[in-house]
């Protein structure tokens, strides 16, 4: 997933979320790292619509 760092408030939900530790929170910024699934689940707990998950092609 991709998070959009103008959008972001840094309220740490998607971190908490992630059920596979995918989210490194780093200076204040969020990012996914290698082990990101592309799941959704923190996609949906984002309050203000800043994380972006890539759809898997079928
Ligand atoms: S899409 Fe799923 S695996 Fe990837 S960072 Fe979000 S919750 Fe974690
Ligand atoms: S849930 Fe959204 S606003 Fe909160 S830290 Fe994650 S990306 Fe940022």
């Amino acid at each position: 997933m991709k998070v959009d760092p103008s959008l972001c408030i840094r309220c740490g939900a998607c971190v908490s979320v992630c059920p596979f530790d995918a989210i490194d929170a780093t200076d204040g910024y969020v990012a996914a790292n290698e082990r990101c699934t592309e799941c959704g689940i923190c996609e949906k707990v984002c309050p203000v619509g800043a994380i972006e998950v890539a759809r898997k092609k079928v």
